[in-house]
């Protein structure tokens, strides 16, 4: 550690970043496709090395850090269903997540604070 803090540093840090993460998702990429058929786990659409780029790996619990090397948290999916999958989650995370509703106090409601200000405003 120099302790100088210089621009280029970081560029060289982000650098070796974005190299990891190129890296690691090539590998886990080539071990699922080893793994398992070329086939969309969604769709069944078929893939060959022509069109094989279209083929994507998708981690099932949505953690790309979590690689286990039997595949498990892995599941091949075209781009187009990929896409759908995380569309899917995202808004499940939004909306459709009930128990984090339950987490929170029945009583609670982010609009009765804001009503009460309003009317305090208004006066
Ligand atoms: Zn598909
Ligand atoms: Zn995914």
């Amino acid at each position: 550690m120099s302790g100088s803090g210089t621009g280029s540093k970081v560029d060289r840090v982000l650098a070796e970043q974005r190299e990891y993460i190129a890296k690691r998702e090539k590998g886990y990429r080539e071990r699922a496709l080893k793994l398992y058929p070329w086939i969309c786990g969604r769709c069944t659409r078929e893939f060959n090395h022509k069109n094989l780029r279209e083929l994507t790996v998708h981690h099932r619990d949505h953690n790309h850090d979590n690689n286990p090397s039997d595949g498990s948290n892995w599941e091949l999916l075209c781009v187009y269903c990929h896409d759908e999958e995380h569309t899917k989650f995202e808004n499940q995370v939004q909306y459709g997540n009930r128990a984090e509703k339950d987490i929170q106090p029945a009583t609670f409601n982010p609009f009765a604070d804001l009503k009460a200000k309003m009317e305090k405003g208004s006066k």
